[in-house]
C-alpha cells in the first residue's frame, strides 16, 4: 500500500509578472533553436506556452550547440520582462534567461523530415498529412488546433449553461439519418450496420428524456467527391432542443452560441488570432432571408439562373455571402424554408406552403456551416411522411417509440467543426482542420 498526498496545483499557467526576476523550472521541448556566438534563443514548447528562453554560453552546462530542436527538456532560469515581437512566440513580455538545462530525451534521428521551426513550412497537402506526428508540431499548425478546441470547449459551456444536457450517441447504428447515399456500410457480426451519419435520431429520442440536448462527437459521410469542403470523417457540433415555438427560437440559441465561441477565442486564444492574421466576425444582429429569395437575389444581380434548384449551389452560397455583407453588413446568413423535396423524412414542413420546410442553413464567408429545422413530432406525421416516401416504418421502429409516447415539438442542428474552424482561421481545404484526415485516399497516420 502507498498513500500519497492529493496535489492540487496541477495547472500550466504561469503568473510571469509575480514570477519576474524569480527563478522558475520549466519542461517541455525545443520548439526552435537559434545558436549565436554568445549564446543561443530556446524556444520552448511547453503545454500551455511557446516561450522565449536566453542562454549565455559562458554560463550554462550544456553547450547550445549540442542541443537538439524536439529534444525533451527541463530548464533553470530567472523570468525577464522582453518584448517580442514574433507572433510565434507567446508570451510576448516575458523571458527566461537560463541557468541549467537538463535533457530528458533527445530525437533518435538526425533530422527531421521536416522542418518545424521555418516561419512556414510550405508543404504540399500530402507531404504535410503523412508527417503528421511532426507538422502538427509547428507553431501555425497547433494554433489551428487550439482554436478548434476553443470552439468545441465553448459550444459546451454555452449551452449547458443554458440548460443543454451532453450526451454520447452511438456511431454503429442501425440506419443513416440523412438519407441519400453517402453512409458507410459496416459488418456487425451476422447482420450489416451503418457509420452514423449524423446523431439525428438519437439526439431527438433524448429531447424526451432531457429536453435539451448537445453532442460533440465524429460522423461517417462516404462522400465520393474530393472537394475542399468535405471530410470522410468530421465532428458534428450538435444539439436539440425542446418546447420551441418556432425554428426561429433554434436560430436565435444558434446566433448567442456563436457570439459566445467568438468572445471566448478572443479571450483565450489571443496568441493563436495574431499568429494566424485572424479577423473574428462580429455577430451583432441576426439576419434571415429565404431559400428562393436567394435564388431571385442571384438571378437578378448576378444574371445565374439557379431558380430550378432545390439546393444551393456552393456559387451561391459564396454570392450570397458577398451580397449580404454588402448590402445587409453580416458575414452570417441564415437562409431559411429549404424545399422539402432536398430535406430528410423528419423535416417539418411549413403549413403554410408543404413545398417548404420550417428549417435553414447558416452560411458564413461564403460557405454552409450549419443544417438545422424543426422536426416532426407527432407520431402520425412520421407514419404519413414515410409512407409517402416509400420508407418502411417498422424499420425505424425503434426511433418512433419515442414519438408513440410523446414528444414536444422540437428542432435542432449540426454545425461542422472542421468548416468552422476552416472559414475562422482562413484555410483553403478543410482538411487542414483536422488533426488527422480521412480521404477517399487517406486512412493513415
Ligand atoms: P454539403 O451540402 O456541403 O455537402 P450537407 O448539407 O450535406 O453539406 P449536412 O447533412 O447538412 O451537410 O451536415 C450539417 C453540417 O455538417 C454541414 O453544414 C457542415 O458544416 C458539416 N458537414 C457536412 N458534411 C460534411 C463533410 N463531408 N465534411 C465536413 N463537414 C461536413
Ligand atoms: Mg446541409
Amino acid at each position: 500500500m502507498k498513500e500519497m498526498e492529493l496535489k492540487t496545483n496541477l495547472g500550466t499557467e504561469i503568473d510571469f509578472n509575480g514570477l519576474a526576476e524569480k527563478e522558475i523550472e520549466l519542461t517541455g521541448m525545443i520548439q526552435n533553436l537559434r545558436v549565436l556566438a554568445w549564446g543561443a534563443f530556446l524556444i520552448l514548447r511547453t503545454p500551455r506556452y511557446t516561450i522565449q528562453t536566453v542562454i549565455d554560453a559562458n554560463n550554462i552546462n550544456i553547450p547550445p550547440s549540442e542541443l537538439k530542436v524536439e529534444s525533451v527538456v527541463k530548464i533553470r532560469g530567472i523570468v525577464k520582462t522582453a518584448k517580442i515581437k514574433d507572433k510565434a512566440i507567446s508570451p510576448a513580455d516575458h523571458e527566461i534567461h537560463v541557468s541549467h538545462i537538463d535533457v530528458i530525451s533527445a530525437p533518435t534521428l538526425e533530422a527531421m523530415p521536416v522542418d518545424t521551426t521555418k516561419k512556414e513550412m510550405n508543404l504540399g497537402l500530402d507531404t504535410k498529412f503523412d508527417l503528421r506526428p511532426l507538422t502538427l508540431r509547428h507553431t501555425r499548425e497547433r494554433a489551428i488546433f487550439r482554436i478548434a478546441a476553443t470552439i468545441c470547449m465553448e459550444f459546451g459551456n454555452y449551452l449547458d449553461s443554458i440548460g443543454f444536457t451532453r450526451i454520447n450517441s452511438p456511431k454503429i447504428v442501425f440506419a443513416g439519418a440523412e438519407g441519400g447515399a453517402n453512409v458507410f456500410k459496416l459488418e456487425y457480426f451476422e447482420r450489416n450496420a451503418f457509420l452514423a451519419q449524423s446523431p439525428q435520431f438519437y439526439k431527438q429520442m433524448m429531447v424526451g428524456v432531457f429536453g435539451r440536448v448537445f453532442e460533440i462527437g465524429p460522423v461517417f459521410r462516404a462522400e465520393e467527391h474530393d472537394t475542399s469542403r468535405h471530410l470522410n470523417e468530421y465532428i458534428s457540433l450538435d444539439f436539440e432542443m425542446g418546447f420551441i415555438d418556432s425554428f426561429y427560437d433554434l436560430i436565435q440559441v444558434e446566433a448567442n452560441l456563436l457570439r459566445a465561441i467568438i468572445a471566448r477565442i478572443a479571450k483565450d486564444c489571443a496568441a493563436e488570432v495574431a499568429l494566424l492574421g485572424i479577423t473574428l466576425p462580429k455577430l451583432e444582429k441576426v439576419v434571415t432571408v429565404k431559400f428562393s429569395e436567394v435564388h431571385e437575389i442571384i438571378f437578378n444581380e448576378y444574371k445565374k439562373d439557379y431558380r430550378n434548384e432545390k439546393d444551393l449551389a456552393p456559387e451561391e452560397e459564396k454570392l450570397i455571402s458577398e451580397y449580404a455583407l454588402k448590402n445587409w453588413d453580416t458575414e452570417f446568413l441564415f437562409v431559411t424554408h429549404y424545399p422539402t423535396v432536398k430535406r430528410p423524412f423528419y423535416a417539418m414542413e411549413d403549413p403554410e406552403n408543404p413545398e417548404e420546410t420550417l428549417s435553414f442553413d447558416l452560411l458564413f464567408r461564403g460557405m454552409e456551416i450549419t443544417t438545422g429545422g424543426q422536426r416532426l413530432h407527432l407520431l402520425d406525421t412520421y407514419l404519413t411522411k414515410m409512407k409517402k416516401l416509400g420508407m418502411d416504418p417498422e424499420a425505424f421502429e425503434s426511433y418512433l417509440q419515442a414519438f408513440r409516447y410523446g414528444m414536444p415539438p422540437h428542432g435542432g442542428l449540426g454545425l461542422g467543426l472542421e468548416r468552422l474552424t476552416a472559414m475562422f482561421c482562413g484555410l483553403a481545404n478543410i482538411k487542414e482542420a483536422s488533426l488527422f484526415p480521412r480521404d477517399q485516399k487517406r486512412l493513415t497516420p
